[in-house]
């Protein structure tokens, strides 16, 4: 099954390289702030920056690992297909969130499956 033509995953591979680039860029200046933020003398609030700073870092780096796997899978044949239910993914919806790995529905299921991620909106 390979439906995305060249010119969809080139397009796609360009999208998490710029992806890629950004979270680097923001993950290295969290870690300034992070650094920053246990210098200063009022612990309560340096305690509540760090934590909010921890969660944001940890978030972008699960991202960059999703977009570092995505650039590795993207010639391959398996890449735009659901890995749950094995149908393809819309184009529409790999432009918009291009380190997807499934379709909306099963994505939706899998996160209710793990309780991770938004909950369900119903
Ligand atoms: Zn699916």
């Amino acid at each position: 099954m390979k439906y995305l033509t060249i010119e969809q995953r080139e397009r796609l591979r360009k999208d998490l390289q710029d992806l890629a680039a950004r979270l680097r860029t923001e993950i290295a200046e969290h870690r300034q702030l992070a650094n920053h933020s246990q210098e200063t003398d009022d612990d309560a609030v340096a305690d509540l920056e760090g934590d909010l700073d921890i969660a944001d870092l940890e978030r972008d780096v699960k991202e960059l690992e999703a977009v570092d796997a995505a650039l590795k899978r993207i010639h391959e044949p398996g890449f735009g297909v659901c890995a749950d239910c094995a149908e393809e993914i819309p184009f529409s919806r790999l432009t918009a969130s291009p380190a997807a790995t499934r379709c909306v529905a099963c994505q939706a299921a899998h996160e209710r499956r793990t309780g991770g991620g938004t909950a369900p909106r119903l």
